[in-house]
């Protein structure tokens, strides 16, 4: 099947055929008829399937008719994060290019005043994380009775950062006659009965959890005391298959400590968490992407979604607490059809984390037990079968959420020090500082030792991965068949190479008041005005 037998527009097979794709995805082939047909659709799917142009796709053809009004968005797509919500908005700037959509983005971290100017002009597409949406609630700044089309993505991410009521209340605001799509990576309860509530007959869809046929992550556990945790991702970062890597810890100032710490170490290392402003974040994520640093050290803000081309390497550098986070995490690589490596650094106060994860994913991940920090660890994947490093491949009853209510999570949380994954704050960390031996009966994969730690490469030598959603170059020939330009848009620049440039631009503009916002972040209010080209422009210009 081919992208032309699903029913979209030839203006959007244009756009689909210039990224790159000819075949859709299992969800892209089960979603888009559907949506296209008006049909509400829940879809359990996890980021790395295709989903987001599974509805991003639909939804352009379907907003083609008809035309904004001020402060009525036409349809609205809630994401659980800003990086969620961006990378959306980026893939309606790739896909909408040859149509004249404009779209505004509601998230924290951005001035509010260039945000409502947008909304005053109209909008078909508003981008929102629930905290910034219910702000402008609260301040009658919006209306959504003309919002004929939601989408709810990542609704278990949501549920996990406590947005549910938020939803209720935004669902209930909306007219009863329209089009819900809700996408999850698990149907908990609280989820089930959301969509009971606000959805009308939903058609249901299913794909395979990303990870669950993701082969192409390798993985090891790493046996080491807590002491050695830093030497040994120094010789690990220094081999010469670590092209790029994300090293994931437990906690914001463990994120910060580890950064600085490999600064020292003169390795080309970025962080991202969830205590950074949010221009800097975006910065950090900028230089990773285009190559200029290839080492990032996150926070499980960074975990989900996320999608940055060609990471190589994943390493948990505190093993992550609840499994559900491992497979996200370990997800950051092996996307795309390549392959990937994860490593987890195992202390012994991780044997019950390690055994949950191992329970979710019904796979024992080799150990991997050095002669000490300075050993040098597996690199390429185990050969032999049966060494052979695990891929995670959750059993449906295994990823089934309800195999672990909720009500335990939380006791479990709670157990592990008051570990609530507030809206993005960062859970803190178990103290993993015992030097406890690893056990010594330890099975130890028979893989080839990687070559000793290397000296380190230098920064500027690196090529840039060239796979940057980024910096694409619309093409200016013109679509046959496209619908006419509506009269009331008027036309508007060639877009900035950039399609995010403004925003970026924007979202370096220092917040002024303060109000708990959906990353766990303060809103500081009303910003200069001006309101930036990317917020209101259509999203691409239809060549004449
Ligand atoms: P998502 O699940 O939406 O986060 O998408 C994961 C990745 O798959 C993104 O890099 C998309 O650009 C890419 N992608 C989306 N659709 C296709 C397709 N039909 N073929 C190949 N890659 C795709």
């Amino acid at each position: 099947m081919s992208f032309s037998d699903l029913g979209l527009s030839d203006a959007l097979l244009r756009a689909v055929a210039d990224s790159g794709y000819d075949t859709p995805t299992p969800i892209q082939r089960q979603a888009i008829p559907s949506v296209l047909m008006g049909k509400d659709i829940i879809a359990i799917a996890q980021t790395g399937t295709g989903k987001t142009a599974s509805f991003v796709l639909p939804m352009i053809d379907i907003l083609a008719e008809g035309r904004s009004r001020a402060l009525m968005p036409r349809s609205l797509i809630l994401e659980p994060t800003r990086e969620l919500a961006q990378q959306v908005a980026e893939n309606f700037e790739k896909y909408g290019k040859n149509h004249k959509l404009s779209m505004a983005l509601l998230i924290g971290g951005v001035s509010m005043g260039d945000q409502l100017a947008a909304l005053e002009k109209g909008v078909d597409v508003l981008i929102a994380t629930p905290g910034r949406l219910m702000d402008l609630f609260a301040r009658g700044k919006i209306l959504l009775s003309g919002c004929a089309m939601l989408v709810i993505d990542e609704a278990d991410r949501m549920l996990d950062m406590g947005f549910i009521p938020d939803i209720e209340a935004i669902c209930a605001k909306l007219p009863r006659a329209r089009q819900t799509l809700l996408f999850s990576a698990t149907m908990p309860p609280p989820i089930k009965k959301l969509a009971d509530q606000f959805m009308e007959s939903p058609k249901s869809i299913e794909v395979a959890r990303a990870a669950s046929t993701n082969t192409n992550i390798t993985q090891w556990v790493v046996e080491t005391p807590a002491r050695d945790k830093r030497e040994l991702l120094r010789s690990l970062l220094r081999q010469d298959e670590v092209t790029t890597a994300i090293i994931f810890c437990n906690k914001k100032t463990t994120v910060r400590e580890l950064c600085d710490s490999l600064k020292r170490a003169r390795l080309p290392v970025g962080q991202i968490h969830g205590d950074m402003e949010q221009a800097d974040r975006i910065r950090e994520l900028d230089r990773f992407k285009s190559g200029a640093i290839t080492i990032l050290v996150a926070s499980d803000v960074a975990a989900r979604g996320l999608d940055i081309p060609g990471v190589s390497h994943v390493v948990n550098y505190d093993m992550p607490w609840h499994p559900d986070d491992y497979v996200h995490r370990i997800g950051r690589t092996g996307r795309a059809g390549r392959t990937g490596i994860a490593y987890s650094f195992a202390t012994p106060d991780d044997a019950e984390n390690l055994a949950n994860i191992e329970k979710l994913t019904r796979q024992k991940i080799p150990r991997w037990t050095g002669s000490g920090s300075t050993a040098p660890l597996p690199a390429a994947p185990a050969a032999p079968a049966a060494a052979a490093p695990a891929a995670v491949a959750p059993a449906p009853e295994a990823a089934n959420p309800e195999s672990e209510p909720r009500e335990k999570r939380k006791r479990d949380r709670k157990r592990k020090g008051g570990d609530r994954p507030e809206r993005n704050a960062d859970r803190p960390e178990r103290n993993t500082d015992r030097a406890d031996a690893p056990p010594a009966d330890s099975p130890r994969p028979e893989t080839p030792p990687a070559e000793p730690a290397r000296p380190q490469r230098a920064e500027a030598g690196r090529p840039p991965r060239g796979e940057s959603q980024r910096g694409e170059s619309p093409r200016g020939d013109s679509p046959r068949g496209e619908r006419p330009p509506r009269a009331s848009r008027s036309p508007r620049a060639e877009p900035a190479r950039d399609p995010l440039a403004s925003y970026r631009a924007l979202a370096t503009q220092p917040p002024s008041r303060h109000r708990p916002d959906d990353d766990g972040e303060v809103f500081t209010g009303f910003g200069p005005e001006g309101v930036p080209d990317f917020l209101t422009r259509p999203i691409r210009q239809a060549a004449k």
